[in-house]
């Protein structure tokens, strides 16, 4: 049975691209979100195997977003897809419980290796 993947990105080609990204595999996207707060308004409802999140967006940003959710949801999967690689980045992300980190640009292969180990 296929993956669903909630992608939260404030911008339409990012979220073109993982859609063009997971064309073909086991994941389809159940859900996108274009800002935190509207990942936090849908999680229950669209109950994704996996979250992507973007970092910077409009309103809340996407570690905030994350916190949020993994405090109502503990058991939630979320990969951050940002460009902001960097150490206190990475250190955030996984303090907060996010299963892993995807820089952007992203290429297929690294994206579906942090997916897997996401779900695993
Ligand atoms: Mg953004």
């Amino acid at each position: 049975m296929s993956k669903r993947i909630m992608v939260v990105d404030d911008s339409r080609l990012v979220r073109v691209q993982l859609s063009d990204v997971l064309e073909g595999t086991d994941y389809e996207i159940a859900a996108y979100c274009r800002s935190g707060e509207d990942a936090i308004a849908q999680y229950d409802e669209v109950k994704p195997d996996l979250v992507t999140m973007d970092i910077i967006m409009q309103g809340m940003d996407g570690l905030d977003a994350a916190e949020h959710i993994l405090r109502d949801h503990p058991e939630a999967k979320i990969v951050i897809v940002s460009s902001l690689a960097y150490d206190d980045t990475f250190e955030k992300a996984k303090a907060i419980g996010a299963k892993g980190f995807v820089d952007k640009p992203f290429h297929r292969e690294q994206l579906l290796k942090v997916f897997e180990q996401a779900l695993t």
